[in-house]
Parts: structure tokens; sequence; C-alpha cells
């Protein structure tokens, strides 16, 4: 697992290089120590399902409520919501019908929370 976090604890914003390897967080790319527990914070957070509404064209709302159907990487949930957020779906839409696989590589996807005409 590698990934790039952008640290927000100040304005210099530094991306960090993020790798797990045999169980260590390897960190890389932070110029001061709090970016390196910024980066274990958001490594040592809980799995969560992730819930928002995706835009809808052509339905009686213009948001449409989805979930992922499993819990995600809890650093994952940022980023996931931005792109649930930024999704566009045509309607009609299937309570339960895949709105995004596979979201961010997360083996989750994301699904209709109900039903629109
Ligand atoms: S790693 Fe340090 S310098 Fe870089 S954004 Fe985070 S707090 Fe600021």
């Amino acid at each position: 697992m590698k990934e790039k976090i952008t640290c927000a604890v100040c304005p210099m914003a530094c991306v960090i290089d993020v790798s797990l390897k045999d169980g260590d967080l390897l960190v890389e790319g932070n110029r001061c120590g709090r970016g390196y527990q910024f980066v274990k914070k958001h490594f040592e957070q809980e799995d969560r399902i992730v819930a928002g509404r995706c835009l809808l064209s052509g339905g009686q709302m213009s948001r449409l409520p989805v979930s992922t159907n499993m819990k995600i990487p809890a650093h994952h949930v940022e980023k996931a919501l931005e792109i649930i957020q930024n999704t566009r779906i045509q309607a009609p839409v299937k309570r339960g019908q895949v709105i995004i696989e596979n979201i961010l590589e997360t083996g989750a996807d994301v699904i209709s929370q109900r039903k629109a005409l």
C-alpha cells in the first residue's frame, strides 16, 4: 500500500508519501513531526461506511442519497465524499443500484439509498 496524503496541519500543505511495510507506517515528505502525527492519526481511525449525496439529473430531486456498501478505510473518507458529491447520475435510478464501482479501489461500491424517477 502506498499513497499520497496532503497534510492539513499548516499552510505549507506538504504532500506526504505514506506506505505500510510489515505493519509499519513509512512516511516521507513531511517537513515536521506534526505531519507524521497527522498521517498516523489518519491511519489509526476506524474504517467507516460513507454516506453522501450525488448530483441527480432528470429526477424529482437534485441530489440522490447514496452510501458505500461496506466500510472503507478512514483515510479515504474525505476523498470518497468529494467524489460522491461531484458524481452526476441520470434518473431513473433504482434503490440499491451501483452508482460508483470500487470507489478509490477500496473494494466498496457506492449504491443508491432510494429510488429516483
Ligand atoms: S508536515 Fe509540518 S510543515 Fe508540512 S504541512 Fe504538515 S505541519 Fe506543515
